[in-house]
């Protein structure tokens, strides 16, 4: 490795480097597994992205092959953050805002910049950027992206795809292309051009068109979905073709994002929040489905379940005191409702209070700041699951994110109880109740061999009962190299070999996160798996969850 160090520290702006030290630092991020890159390199620009790719295509003609993995925060927690070649990090220098259009509230950043950060810039202009994931204060945009990250706002807005209008992204040979949805015109002249950007456009829309009928069936009942490759996307019935939608999701598997444009929506922190407390499931899911055919969806329906206000209550006692009260209800509903109009945001508001009314469920409405705040931490207190350590037990992200048709609700919940009562674990449930992504994490020693071999039998069985029910194993968090392995299943056999082909066509010689999303075992990920799990990431922050 020292010739490619070399070389790129002759020839980058930014810095690289080959300490034992640095290469440990990255060679985690927030999932169970470790994989120590050869070397760290913080691109100042473009510039040295291109260098590093055009180098490592150069190499990897003569048959070597150096794997290139983006980095932003490494807060992922399928892996997809971890790679055994060069790892580009972002948030060093390629952190800026680069233009604001404060009249459209479009924004262009460079991907390493801080999703909090950048929204607080946003707030100030009264704009927001809605499909924020929980981890916003201590995650980077660009991860975001890769990602296709969601959050609370989700039920309303959608995901991350839906609000990337534009990205410059450099190629596996180091070539920059500029992506946004093209006229069926534009379209031609990509198609005519005699370069890598040419050919992929040429191969990937022959692809297409063949299987028109294959890639029609793509889409799976759910309401997210971080899964696959999105094929269905790209080219529309009128001919026009995007690549962003493909990109956005595909976790740095078939390009590295050097810019992102994103539009933006108006901001209101003027907002409704009810709380229900549910003593019945199937009461529950009603209400669910009842609440989302409101004429204008809340823009938040998150839940906890009573297993987490137990942990809570245990681990925490002062965490919620005064805010929820004995006897714990099976679920609480948070519904925020933040339309701009105040009236249609009470009317709303409103209506939510009948449906849960004609359910016999309790609940409170609040409109003052520090009420809703206290509220919220019913929510926000899952992180203290995610934080807690109960001797090398930790609570592991291996089961966290998947997400089933909302009228599956019920099933799921109750056959993930089943599923943990079976194994003898330890639950506890949060997450996007209005989408039916429902987050969870069993605790384990990972440096236990008995309890690694639990966690993959829990894994099987949970990524089985999600299939069965229609879901997506999952809605925000990626495949990376956790679910990689169940791709094949989810999907089948024909998608598969067309998300096989897709990443060949971006990715010929397997430089681009190689062992992430496609063409990954179970053994290969078994061999990968961390000795301790831990956050050290993230101990500048709180996670929330
Ligand atoms: C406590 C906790 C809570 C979380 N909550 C949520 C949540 O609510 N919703 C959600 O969606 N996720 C959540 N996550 C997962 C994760 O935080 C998000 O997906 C986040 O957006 C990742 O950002 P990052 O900067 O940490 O990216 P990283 O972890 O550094 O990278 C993520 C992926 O992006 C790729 N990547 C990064 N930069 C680039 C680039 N420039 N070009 C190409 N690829 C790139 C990486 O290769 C990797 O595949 C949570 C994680 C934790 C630990």
């Amino acid at each position: 490795m020292n010739k490619v160090a070399h070389y790129l520290q002759e020839h980058l702006v930014g810095e690289v480097m080959t300490g034992a030290d640095a290469r440990k630092y990255f060679s985690t991020d927030a999932s169970i597994f470790s994989v120590v890159p050869s070397l760290v390199v913080y691109p100042r620009n473009e510039n040295d992205i291109r260098k590093t790719t055009r180098f490592t295509w150069q190499l990897a003609e003569r048959g070597r092959v150096v794997p290139i993995t983006a980095r932003g925060a490494g807060t992922d927690q399928s892996g997809a953050a971890l790679g055994q070649g060069i790892m580009l990090v972002f948030p060093a220098h390629m952190n800026r805002i680069l233009e604001l259009d404060s009249k459209t509230g479009a924004v262009t950043v460079e991907p390493g910049i801080n999703y909090g950060k950048l929204q607080q810039t946003l707030n100030t202009h009264n704009r927001f950027l809605p499909p924020f994931p929980a981890s916003v204060e201590f995650s980077t945009v660009g991860g975001a992206v890769a990602n296709n990250a969601s959050g609370e706002k989700s039920i309303k807005y959608g995901s991350t795809r839906e609000f990337v209008k534009a990205l410059r992204v450099v190629l596996a040979n180091g070539e920059v292309i500029e992506t946004k949805r093209l006229s069926k015109r534009e379209l031609s002249k990509k198609l005519g051009l005699a370069t890598f950007e040419g050919e992929v456009y040429r191969t990937l829309d022959a692809l297409l068109e063949e299987h028109k009928d294959v890639v029609k069936s793509l889409p799976i009942g759910v309401t997210k979905n971080a899964a696959g490759y999105a094929l269905d996307l790209i080219k529309r019935k009128d001919g026009s073709f995007d690549l962003t939608p493909l990109l956005v999701g595909s976790q740095g598997t078939l390009g590295v994002v050097t810019e992102i444009t994103f539009e933006t929506e108006m901001y209101n922190p003027n907002t409704t929040l009810v709380a229900g407390m549910f003593d019945n499931l199937q009461v529950a899911e009603q209400a669910m489905l009842d609440l989302r055919k409101l004429p204008e969806l809340p823009s938040a329906m998150e839940l906890v379940d009573e297993q987490l206000l137990k942990f809570v209550q245990t681990h925490h006692p002062n965490l919620l005191r005064g805010i929820i009260q004995e006897p714990l209800p099976k679920i609480v509903l948070l519904l925020e409702f933040d339309n701009q109009s105040e009236r249609v945001q009470k009317k709303m508001a409103k209506k939510a209070t009948k449906i849960l009314d004609k359910y016999q469920v309790s609940f409170r409405v609040e409109t003052d700041t520090l009420k809703k705040e206290e509220l919220w931490k019913i929510r926000h207190s899952a992180a203290t699951v995610t934080a807690y350590s109960e001797g090398s037990a930790r609570a592991l992200p291996i089961i966290e994110d998947g997400v089933v048709p909302i009228e599956r609700f019920n099933d799921y919940l109750n056959a993930v109880y089943e599923l943990f009562a079976r194994h003898g674990l330890q639950v506890a449930v949060w997450g996007h109740a209005g989408d039916a992504n429902l987050h969870m994490q069993p605790f384990l020693d990972i440096g236990q061999v008995g309890d690694r071999q639990k966690a993959f039998k829990v894994m099987e069985e949970y990524y089985k009962l999600v299939m069965d029910l229609g879901g997506s194993t999952t809605g925000e968090h990626g495949d990376g190299r956790l679910r990689a392995p169940y791709l094949p299943s989810l999907y089948g056999p024909e998608i598969y070999q067309l998300f096989q082909q897709v990443k060949k066509i971006f990715d010929p010689y397997g430089t681009l996160n190689p062992g992430v999303k496609i063409d990954v075992t179970l053994n290969d990920i078994k061999a990968q798996l961390r000795q301790t799990y831990e956050l050290a990431h993230l101990y500048d922050h709180l996670p929330r969850s």
